[in-house]
Parts: C-alpha cells; structure tokens; sequence
C-alpha cells in the first residue's frame, strides 16, 4: 500500500545521508565492470596507505589463518578472492568514515562494536552453515544495522527520541524506531544498500534480519543469509542486552528451527566471536580497553539460562511480545502528539474505505515548513523543534475535530479531511497557511517568522485510486507549490 513510495518521501527528506567514501564508490564501480581487473582493484587500495596497511593487518591475523604471510594488497586478493578483499576494503573504509562524535545520545563506538560481532558471527555462521557465500558473509554482518546509524547519524535529535523510548519500554531497537520515526532501520539499511548499488544477496537480508519469515525472495542463498543474519544480530544482543539468559534461549531455539542445530554449537560460536572479536577490534581501531568479556559474558548467560524454567522462558516471551503490542498500538508522535507516520496510513486506509463505501469525498493535504534547514542552521536544532511544535498546535486548531492531524516525517505534515471536497480542503490550506505566515515565535532575542508550503488532492473513487495513490498526488501538488515559491497552497492537477 504505497508504502514503498512513502519511504522514498521520508528517506528523501533525510539530510546528509550517508554516502561511501570516494575510494569505496571507485572499488564498487571497479568491480561492478564487465571484466574485473584484479591489478585495477588492487591499485585503488593501494593508493590509500592507511586502508592498505588495515586491510594487510587483518588479512594476516589469525582471523584468516592464511599459511603464509601477505605483503601486497594484489597478493591477497590473490589468496582470499576479489570479493572478501574488496568487502574487507569497503568495511574499513565505511567504519573509518562514520566514527565522528556528535551532540547526540548515538555511541558510534558502541555501534561500531556491535556491528563488529555481527559480522564476525555471520562470517562464523557462513562458515559453517553455507561456505559457499562466504564472500559476502562479514561485510553483510557488519551492515545489518547501517540504518540505524542514519537515523543517529542524520536525525540525531529525533533519534534521541528513539534511544529515550528504548530505555523506558525495553522496546528492540526495530520496535523503537519505527515507532517513534515511522521506519526501522531494516527498511532504511535495505534502500540505502540497494542505492549503493550493493547486490541483492546483500541488502535483502539487512531488510528481514529481525524478521526472516517476512521476506519475499524465494532464492535460496538469499534465505540462508537472512537466516544466518537473524543469528547474528541475536549474537550481538546476547552480548549487549540485559535478559541475558532469554536471548541465549532465542538463539537455540532458532537454531532448531532453522535445523542449524546438527551443524553448529552455539557454545562453540560464541567462543569463537570472542577469540575472533579479540583480533578483529584492535585492527579496526575500536577501544579494547573497557571491553566486556564475551567467553564470560556467555557463561552468565548460559547460567542464567539453566535457572530458567520453560513456564518462566514463556512468561518472559509473552512479555515482551505484550510491550511490544502495546507499543504497536502507540499512535502518537512523541515530540508533537500529533497521529505518528504510521498510524497516518492506517487512519488514511481506514477513511478511503470509508470514502469508498459511502460514496463522500474525501482530501488529502501534505505540508511541509519552507526553508526549515535554515531556522535550524540560524537558530539551532531546540529552536527547530520549538517551531515543528508550533506548527503542530497551529494546525491542530485550525481543523475540524473529524480531520486527522499527523507529523509524517520532520517537518513534513498530513491532514485528513474526511467528507471533504477538493475546494473545501483549498479553504483550509488556505487559513492554515495565513495563520503559520503570522506567527512569531520568540526565541531568544529573535521573533522567528517562516511560511509552509501546501499540497493536496481528492480521493477519486471512479479512478480507484489506493492511499498511497492520494499520498502520491498530494506530494505532487506539494512539490508544485515549493517549485513555484513556497508559502502556497496548490491542487493536484491544477497549474
Ligand atoms: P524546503 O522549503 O524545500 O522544504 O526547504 P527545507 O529547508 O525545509 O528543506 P528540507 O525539507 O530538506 O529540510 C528539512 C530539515 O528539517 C532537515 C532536517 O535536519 C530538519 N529536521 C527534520 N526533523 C527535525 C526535527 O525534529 N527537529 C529539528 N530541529 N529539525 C528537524
Ligand atoms: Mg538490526
Ligand atoms: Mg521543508
């Protein structure tokens, strides 16, 4: 339902996405050629030194166990393939890139931690399980949470919001977000992969790694990977997470239930990511030294574990799957108390069948704050937040008590207008527009004044057109009303 389209929206409207470092882009490019040159990959690598000498040090840790020592970066391709050399490449490349401290809650170290053990389990997992896709096994665990760190990354306030709802709720971080913003970071990992122009066998498995039942692709490999991901981010809660005892719990009982369990010891796994962690860590250059000690951390784990009966394992399960229901049920944006994105498609699903039915209008308006990045870049990011406030209660004031009022996105609104003719809905856009246009709001000694811009479109029954078809519309007719200056209000399909 017009999901799909909605997440390009939200994701187009994100600032600064992450891009892959220039040496990253010319190696995907190199290798995405016809015919791949081992000396033209090998080349772009050696011209960064630093990324050379990384790559060299992992290629002869014990991590490879590779029987001689390498001293070229073409000698190890030669030895571990394009594929692993160049994934290896891009890892430390990205790593290196994304590592900035900003005024925000995010903890890249944390994250890059994490995402460590990840790709290490999944490359253990691969290993063992289906060694035949062990090219892309590190590369693919290491990413499994890269829209997360977008959302850290790009929207460190609103993510702040995210991390504060984790640490009240005990909500999973994929609950949390896409409560709070709308999306996870499976459906932002997946299209900024798939924008990299990385393969399939990489970014569906990012897409479903805490949902492997939900995926769509039939392909085999594909399905292994998604799997083996699912393991490893159970991997990296296990050794991150409180409920010790029950995530161990987890991982075995999706072990049998993939029928891993005749090919691996989740003992031995885990032993293992903490041998490999211990060489992989220093290499990437991220901090040992306050490390917890994973062996030790495993054996709490299964202690606490054995202490648990199957009714209290049941218990805790149907807890968290309760909070997690609640939290699904959660309809409101934190920062406005408008409807959030997602209860904003249930709402329009519900009144366009509404409208179907009964044979009544129904609009759609889609409004966004002109020139918002300035107000942020002049006043700072609290004043941000004061003026989308602002704007929520303006907007809440000036519809009916039937219209539905939602934050699509940052500064980005929707408003629903059930019973509603295109040129009714005009009116309202209209006042909505002059009344944002003669606000002041004081902050500091400054009277901040800024305009929206408006777009919106009709349900038209006789064409049959689907929510994500009116979203569209409206978006288009936003997006003619930002072409033509701003600060107005402009129909679908009138110029
Ligand atoms: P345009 O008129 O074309 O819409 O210009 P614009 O500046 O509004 O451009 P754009 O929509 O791309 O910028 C929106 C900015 O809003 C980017 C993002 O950093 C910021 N933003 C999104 N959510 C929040 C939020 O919750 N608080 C604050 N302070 N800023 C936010
Ligand atoms: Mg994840
Ligand atoms: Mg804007």
């Amino acid at each position: 339902m017009g999901k799909e389209r909605s997440l390009e929206g939200f994701i187009g409207g994100i600032e600064k996405l992450p891009t892959l470092p220039g040496v990253a882009i010319k190696i995907l490019e190199a290798v995405q050629r016809e015919e791949v040159k081992i000396d033209e990959i090998s080349d772009i690598i050696s011209m960064d030194p630093p990324l050379s000498a990384k790559v060299l040090k992992l290629v002869n840790s014990s991590f490879y166990n590779l029987p001689t020592k390498i001293t070229t970066v073409l000698h190890s391709i030669k030895m571990l393939g394009i594929s692993t050399v160049k994934n290896i490449a891009l890892s430390f490349s990205l790593v290196n890139n994304y590592q900035s401290t900003k005024s925000s809650g995010f903890d890249y170290t944390s994250f890059w931690k994490n995402s460590l053990v990840g790709a290490v389990a999944a490359n253990l997992l691969t290993e063992k399980l289906n060694p035949e896709l062990l090219d892309n096994a590190f590369f693919m665990g290491l990413l499994q949470n890269i829209g997360s760190l977008t959302f850290g990354h790009c929207m460190p306030s609103q993510y702040d919001l995210v991390l504060a709802e984790m640490e009240t709720s005990n909500l999973e971080d994929q609950d949390a977000e896409a409560c709070i913003l709308g999306y996870n970071h499976q459906e932002i990992g997946e299209y900024l992969m798939k924008s990299w122009g990385l393969p399939e066998t990489l970014y569906a498995p990012v897409g479903y790694h805490h949902n492997p039942e939900n995926l769509a692709s039939t392909q085999s490999s594909i399905l292994a990977l998604t799997r083996i991901l699912h393991l490893s981010s159970l991997f990296i809660e296990l050794f991150d997470d409180k409920s010790k005892g029950l995530n161990l719990w987890l991982i075995n009982r999706n072990v049998e239930a993939y029928g891993f369990g005749d090919r691996i010891d989740v003992s031995q796994i885990a032993e293992e990511i903490h041998q490999q962690t211990r060489q992989v860590f220093p290499i990437f250059e991220i901090g040992l030294e306050d490390d917890a000690d994973y062996a030790q951390i495993f054996k709490a784990a299964k202690e606490e574990l054995s202490k648990l009966s199957a009714e209290m394992v049941n218990t805790l399960m149907a807890q968290k799957n309760e909070i997690k229901m609640l939290k699904q049920q959660v309809v409101r944006d934190s920062m406005t108390h408008l409807n959030n994105h997602q209860h904003f498609l249930n709402l329009l699903s519900q009144e366009v069948s509404r409208a179907e039915r009964y044979k009544h209008p129904l609009s759609l308006i889609m409004a966004d704050i002109d020139l918002f990045k300035a107000i942020n870049d002049n006043f700072g990011h609290l004043a941000g937040d004061r003026v989308i406030k602002t704007v929520a209660g303006t907007l809440q004031q000036e519809i009916r008590d039937s219209d539905h009022v939602a934050r699509y996105g940052g500064e980005e609104f929707a408003v629903i207008l059930p019973d509603t003719q295109i040129q009714d809905a005009y009116i309202v856009a209209e006042r909505i527009r002059e009344a944002i246009e003669s606000l002041r709001i004081k902050h500091e000694d400054n009277l901040i004044q800024f305009t929206m811009s408006f777009g919106m479109a009709s349900f038209q029954i006789e064409e049959g057109s689907t929510p994500g078809e009116l979203i569209k519309r409206a978006d288009r007719a936003l997006y003619q009303a930002k072409n033509q200056g701003r600060n107005q209000c402009c129909v679908f399909g009138k110029s």
